[in-house]
């Protein structure tokens, strides 16, 4: 259990490490902050202790400003004391993979990660500039966007190869894998939802629970179709997810990918799972108004889907995240069979209310 006085100390403002810092949590526990050029605008990484030596999860976008952060921690404690000994990322998205191949050079460490991502990583990360492009093209034009957003994509080329680099060699993690800890062993856990196949590890001991990028304080994780494979569930199976944190209870201490490390995990699930439940419900209505309004012959785009759901003015980064959380709501409708789904002669998918 974690005493009342340790709670307290890890809310307190002074445990939030800054950009490119590193505040201890537990005596095999680190959390280390490092910035991202974006809205949000840093992502939490986290270092554990065991027997052994230190295992890295998660490594930061590939950047200059990380590799300097980097050089500077490892000139440090706990770095300085303990050999690092595995780098082990959660999932694919640029953010946390992204300057794993280099610290993996820094460290002489090994890089863990599981197939489903590691797959994800090698294919966006090989893709050519064209290729990439070719592939948003498709999305958008599924998407209903009109052709002076879907004409600029051409140029901007691949988005996800800017941001990392390439791994080398990776040892897979499977389902059931745990990794041994100070005190005791962290169990893995695969989850889709943000990502296809993300890795959280908990230590249930001590309740201690590191989600990665599916349970965060503050805003809502980003729950969006995959831009390789356009019809996946990937809000059912977020809300399973959510569904089950929402019996873990509010005693666990959590440790996000973004923000801050915060208690009320089953609050917070609960929380989330309405948050999408109101935005379902948003879109139904507006199925409702478009069937009534006989636009795009009575159906609903992803396009018009994202200003219902984000209505706002967005630049393309904002844009590509935003279409995919109302690509995967339409789709989740569509396979609640609370929604039709046809595709017209142009590939413009179109979500329609049931007769
Ligand atoms: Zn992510």
């Amino acid at each position: 259990m974690i005493e009342a006085a340790q709670k307290a100390d890890i809310i307190t403002p002074g445990t939030i490490p800054g950009a490119g810092q590193i505040s201890q949590l537990r005596d095999d526990i680190w959390w280390v902050r490092m910035p991202l050029p974006f809205r949000l605008n840093h992502v939490n990484l986290y270092v554990l202790r065991a027997d052994d030596g230190l295992t890295i999860i998660d490594a930061g976008m590939d950047a200059a400003e990380t590799a300097t952060h980097w050089r500077g921690l490892l000139a440090a404690p706990p770095f300085t004391q303990y050999a690092v000994r595995r780098i082990l990322i959660s999932h694919h998205h640029p953010d946390h993979v992204g300057f794993a191949a280099s610290l993996a050079v820094l460290t002489g460490a090994e890089v863990l990660m599981g197939a489903v991502e590691e797959q994800k990583h090698r294919i966006l990360g090989a893709m050519g500039d064209a290729e990439f492009a070719a592939l948003m093209a498709a999305r958008y034009q599924e998407y209903g966007f009109r052709d002076d957003i879907i004409a600029p994509l051409a140029g901007r080329g691949n988005h996800y190869s800017d941001k990392i680099k390439l791994l080398g060699a990776v040892r897979v993690l499977r389902a059931g894998d745990v990794l041994a800890g100070l005190h005791g062993t962290w169990q893995l856990r695969f989850d889709c939802g943000h990502s296809d196949d993300h890795i959280g590890l908990y230590d249930a001991g001590r309740r201690i629970y590191l989600c990665g990028d599916f349970l965060l304080p503050r805003i809502t994780p980003n729950i969006a179709m995959p831009l390789g494979s356009p019809q996946k569930d990937m809000l059912g199976h977020y809300f399973d997810y959510l569904a089950e944190m929402a019996d873990w209870g509010d005693d666990w201490l959590v440790l996000p990918g973004h923000d801050w490390a915060f208690h009320t995990l089953a609050r917070r699930a609960r929380d989330l799972i309405r948050h999408h439940q109101y935005r379902l419900d948003l879109l139904q209505e507006a199925a409702v108004a478009a069937a009534a309004a006989e636009c795009g012959g009575g159906g609903l785009t992803v396009a018009e889907a994202m200003d219902v759901l984000f209505p706002m003015q967005l630049n393309e980064h904002e844009r590509y995240f935003a279409s995919g959380e109302a690509a995967a709501h339409l789709y989740h409708l569509y396979q609640q069979k609370a929604l039709h789904r046809t595709i017209d002669s142009a590939g413009v998918v179109y979500y329609r209310q049931k007769a």
